[in-house]
This record gives C-alpha cells, sequence and structure tokens, in this order.
C-alpha cells in the first residue's frame, strides 16, 4: 500500500494554492507534476557536469556523455527493448511520430494504405495525413464504439496487404481507453504492415515491454511520466531503424561529410542531430527511477480506486454523462453535464483551486463522433487522493447550480 501523504510530500507543487485555493491537480493527462527529485537532479546536472556530449575528451564531456548514456540503457531496461541502439532520445511523442512519417516517405507508393484510430491525438494524426499528401498513400480510420472502443472486427477488415502501417495509442488521451495494442499488432504484422504506439497516456501507468508487444515503434514523453518537458524516447526495431533514412541533417549524426557526399553514424547517434536536451535526457532516467521505486502495481492500485470512487460519485450529479466507457480503462473521466458548455464548468472549478482540462484535448474526431464541441477531463496520478475527487464533485454540483 502507498503512504500516499507521504508521495504527495515528494511533489513540492501539490502544497501551492492556486487562486487562494490548496491545488488540486487533475490535468495528469496534459502534464504530470514533478517529485522533488526531478527537480533536484536538473539542477545537479547544471552545477556539476554540465559539457556537451560524445564531443570532447575532456572530463566534464566525458561524465556528461556517461549519465546521459546511463540514462538511455535504464530506459531500455524500463521498455524491455532488446538493444539500447534502439531506443532514441526525443523531444517528446510528437517529435518521435514524426521522425517515423517523414521516414516513412521514402518507403510509401501511391495507394498504400496507413491505418490510424478514431482514438487518436492530433499528433499522431496530422502527420500521417502529411505523409499521405507526400506519397500519394492513403489513410483508413478505425472506428470506434458508443463505449469509446475501437470496433476490432472493422479494424480486421481495414487490414490489407496494401496496409503498410498502423498507427494507434495505447491509452486514449481523450477517453481513457486502454486499447487492446498486442492483439493489433499480431493482426497487423500477419499482412506485413508495421506498427506505431503512441504511449505517451500509457507510460505514466504501466511499463510497457517492447519485445513482448512486438511493436515496430513506441512513441513517448518525458514530460507525463514525471520527467521534464522537451524529453522523450522513440524506441524502434533495430531492423526498421535501420532502412529509415535520417530525420534531420546535422553534427552527431554522420560518420564522414565531404560536400560530394556524407555517411550516416550508427544507431542510435544517426536519428540525434544536434546538441539534445542531454539535461533532460539524464533527468528522464532519474523520473524511470522515481516511478519504479513507487512502483507500477501500487500506481495501478491507487489510480483504480481513483477512477471508480470518481466515476461512481460523478454519476451522483444528474444530468452528467461520462463518455467512454469502455471496460478496460486508466485513470481518466472525461465528462458533460447536459445544456452546460464544458469551458464554463473548467472556469469556476479552477476558480476553487481545482485544475481539469475542458476543451477537445487534441482529439477533435472522437468529439465530433459524440457530437459534442469537448468534454471536462479529470485524469488522475497516483499522487491524488479520493478527499480531492470529493472535492471536485462538490465544485461541479456548485458550477451546475450557478450556470443552470
Ligand atoms: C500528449 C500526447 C501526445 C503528444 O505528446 P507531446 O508531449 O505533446 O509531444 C501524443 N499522443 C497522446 C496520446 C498524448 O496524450
Amino acid at each position: 500500500m502507498l503512504d500516499i501523504q507521504k508521495i504527495r510530500a515528494d511533489f513540492p507543487i501539490l502544497s501551492e494554492k492556486v487562486n487562494g485555493k490548496p491545488l488540486i491537480y487533475f490535468d495528469n493527462g496534459a502534464t504530470s507534476q514533478k517529485p522533488q527529485v526531478v527537480i533536484d537532479a536538473e539542477a545537479k546536472y547544471y552545477q556539476e557536469i554540465n559539457a556537451n556530449i560524445h564531443r570532447g575528451v575532456h572530463t566534464l564531456s566525458q561524465l556528461a556523455t556517461d549519465a546521459y548514456e546511463i540514462s538511455r540503457v535504464k530506459l531500455q531496461h524500463h521498455i524491455n527493448a532488446k538493444f539500447s541502439h534502439e531506443v532514441l532520445f526525443t523531444s517528446g511523442t510528437t517529435h518521435g511520430i514524426n521522425l517515423v512519417a517523414n521516414g516513412f516517405a521514402s518507403i510509401l507508393k501511391p495507394g498504400d494504405e496507413i491505418l490510424v484510430s478514431s482514438l487518436e491525438h492530433h499528433s499522431n494524426i496530422v502527420p500521417w495525413q502529411m505523409l499521405c499528401e507526400k506519397t500519394g498513400a492513403v489513410l483508413k480510420v478505425i472506428p470506434i464504439n458508443e463505449e469509446g472502443e475501437l470496433i476490432i472486427s472493422e479494424y480486421e477488415s481495414l487490414l490489407s496487404e496494401k496496409t503498410k502501417i498502423v498507427t494507434v495509442n495505447h491509452i486514449s488521451n481523450a477517453l481513457g481507453v486502454i486499447n487492446p495494442v498486442k492483439e493489433m499488432i499480431a493482426k497487423a504484422h500477419a499482412v506485413g504492415a508495421a506498427v506505431l504506439i503512441d504511449g505517451a497516456q500509457a507510460v505514466p501507468h504501466l511499463k510497457p515491454d517492447v519485445q513482448d508487444l512486438d511493436c515496430d515503434f513506441y512513441a513517448f514523453s518525458g514530460h507525463k511520466m514525471c520527467g521534464p518537458t522537451g524529453t522523450g524516447i522513440l524506441y524502434g526495431k533495430e531492423e526498421w531503424l535501420n532502412k529509415l533514412p535520417p530525420y534531420q541533417g546535422g553534427g552527431e549524426m554522420i560518420k564522414e561529410v565531404t560536400f560530394e557526399k556524407t555517411t550516416y553514424a550508427d544507431l542510435p547517434h544517426k536519428f540525434e542531430a544536434g546538441t539534445p536536451n542531454i539535461a533532460g535526457g539524464i533527468v528522464l532516467g532519474t523520473a524511470v527511477d522515481y516511478l519504479n521505486e513507487v512502483g507500477f502495481g501500487n500506481i495501478q492500485l491507487q489510480e483504480k480506486k481513483l477512477l471508480e470512487h470518481a466515476t461512481k460519485r460523478l454519476l451522483e450529479i444528474e444530468g452528467l454523462r461520462i463518455y467512454g466507457n469502455a471496460k478496460n480503462k486508466a485513470s481518466v473521466v472525461s465528462f458533460n453535464i447536459d445544456g452546460i458548455h464544458p469551458y464554463d464548468i473548467g472556469s469556476i472549478v479552477d476558480k476553487l483551486g481545482i485544475a481539469v482540462r475542458t476543451g477537445h484535448h487534441c482529439a477533435q474526431p472522437i468529439m465530433n463522433f459524440f457530437c459534442i464541441p469537448g468534454t471536462i477531463r479529470a485524469s488522475f496520478s497516483f499522487y491524488n487522493t479520493k478527499e480531492e475527487i470529493d472535492a471536485m464533485v462538490e465544485a461541479v454540483k456548485k458550477a451546475k447550480i450557478m450556470l443552470s
């Protein structure tokens, strides 16, 4: 069992006030808060070992390079990648997806098909649309049912030998639905398609095993898993990363440069042009250590309790509808109240110190499916409590009375 008060003490921002009220932070789906160890590690890097990596023979450069590469190996073990050179540092999920989509421009032919799901974040839709424009490939969309679950029989009938890549999130940011990605990957492989999993919402809640999933790519951001902003990981199977061309040209990604011809560096450096977010990459490793110390089993238990409590309490409010009632769901509740705009509720609860997200959550196609402008989304982390949920429910009730 987690000692929640002890955990909360790890996060200095949780004792701050917002609008004169103690902060209740339920916007974890947008970004998580950071524990003191992460904040300290960032400062320690700049105070003690700041230097550019992979470049100098001097001691500091060696120390920074070692710390960066140790973090890469930590992330390799965390996601169970076979090799550390399959683990690329990126600036986040968006960067990772664009890197892959850009690489596929050299592989796709007109008429080839890309499958995305209806549950995707814009950052897992737009890069593929851009790729279609560039190559003449066609984007196909896996539909969802009323519960917000992907319809697997429809997915099966969309798959064919024309399908070159399937891209789907592990957990939906808008609804919290957990997708059956392992099963979907096997079905895609059966027709010879590659699979990218957008793990941005999964990594705060679970430890993905990329070899067990057998995905070809797995992208995620550091900032949603207690790490710094501007950090992320793209996992890619070695054979795919060798096949794809580099995304950006510059320093660090080359073997040899002449004006006639440049040869590229080996993995992972081929995809890591320029000076990266060195401090961020190192500290992402600290964040992963922190989460593993808390333990994903404990995290899941606590978040399941919070989800059940929030669902039950919110449904006490008349006229409140929850979107996404999938059997497999992460600790996200997306809801509306009849006849009230989500923005108005969000603004009132904010005055009471409660941070929820309102709007389309970068997933407009889902909102269109439910014919709504947006939702109020409360996304919980292991450091949240039932008492905070009760306070939110009271605030939403108050807002409902004020607005109706
Ligand atoms: C947040 C999020 C992204 C984008 O992540 P960035 O950190 O903004 O690059 C992509 N997909 C999902 C499912 C997300 O939740």
